[in-house]
């Protein structure tokens, strides 16, 4: 008798049904379909994925996409996904959100979350402006740099992700561009797949409200004129081999350091660091705070029939 095997998810089964509203040519097309492509790769049942959006035009990707979703307050993406992650450590969990509701409005929340080490995956729609509100300047928009839809150019210096990515202690910085959607899908499964906080900082263009930051900008007119560096095609080595060596450790980050301040013509895309070493709800677990069992399918007395207790509260 032939071998019944069960069908392979595809990108088609993580596609809503929902219209989407994006602006023509957006990047955020790029970094959704990466998503859906990442989470086909991974095969991983929809229901057992959960992402979570901030405020902003990337905001309604969990609209976009047919798993769990939850669009949360500006700026509290880590909180949504931390409470999550912690109810049910069995799910994987996408944090998704702009430049402007990580890096500014949820600054405070980006850095604990990465000192946390869940086991996370966070993306950053990174196109320097907050683009829902109509271009308004981010933190990522350089000194000097004016775009068509500020009134003055910027007078604060960028802040720099990978750099306060490192910083704030996540154990996967990469950065990707929305529009090299196989490379983006790829940064994005070696994220899932990462036992830990992963951050991806992603290029997004924006045609609406970014006109320098354009496609061509970033891709130049033919390939040899590509401002991307793709840094698994050099021989740089993000990974920590040796995550109790802390010379090694310390050593890594400041070359990932340098990697992103590299003044340069070109910009480094890929694995800037990796390092593996126990998570959160591991501590937890030890700990004996965590069980095995998830804790939102426990029978706890969130699960039982509170209607008794109700009525006699009557
Ligand atoms: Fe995309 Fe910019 Fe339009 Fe928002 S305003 S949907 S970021 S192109
Ligand atoms: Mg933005």
């Amino acid at each position: 008798m032939a071998t019944v095997t069960a069908p392979s998810l595809t990108v088609k089964d993580f596609k809503s049904e929902v219209h989407n509203d994006w602006c023509p040519g957006c990047g955020d097309f790029g970094i959704v379909t990466a998503l859906q492509m990442a989470l086909a790769k991974l095969q991983l049942a929809p229901h057992q994925v959960v992402v979570v959006s901030g405020i902003g035009c990337s905001g309604k990707t969990p609209h976009y996409m047919h798993t769990y979703g939850f669009h949360t307050l500006h700026g509290r993406v880590m909180p949504s996904v931390t409470g999550l992650k912690l109810a049910n450590h069995k799910l994987t969990v996408i944090g998704v959100g702009g430049d402007g509701d990580a890096y500014g409005i949820g600054a405070g929340h980006f850095v604990n979350g990465g000192r946390r080490n869940l086991d996370i995956t966070y993306l950053v729609f990174n196109n320097d402006v907050y683009a829902l509100t109509k271009g308004q300047a981010s933190p990522t928009i350089k000194k000097g740099m004016k775009t068509k839809s500020m009134s003055e150019a910027s007078i604060m210096e960028a802040l720099n992700p990978v750099a306060l990515g490192l910083a704030c202690g996540y154990t996967f910085v990469a950065r990707g561009y929305a529009l090299d959607v196989k490379h983006l899908a790829e940064l994005i499964a070696q994220g899932i797949r990462h036992r830990g906080s992963a951050l991806i900082d992603i290029f997004q263009t924006c045609p609406t409200y970014n006109d320098l930051h354009t496609k061509t900008w970033y891709e130049g007119k033919d390939k040899s004129q590509s401002r991307l560096l793709k840094l698994e095609e050099t021989d740089y080595d993000p990974v920590v081999h040796h995550p109790s060596d802390s010379g090694e450790v310390s050593r890594k980050k400041a070359q990932a350091l340098l990697k992103s301040e590299e003044d340069s013509e070109r910009l480094p895309i890929g694995v800037f660091f990796k390092m593996e070493v126990p998570t959160y709800e591991e501590y937890l677990r030890q700990k004996g705070v965590l069980s095995e069992e998830p804790q939102a399918t426990l029978d706890t007395i969130f699960r039982r029939d509170i209607q008794p207790l109700l009525d006699a509260l009557a």
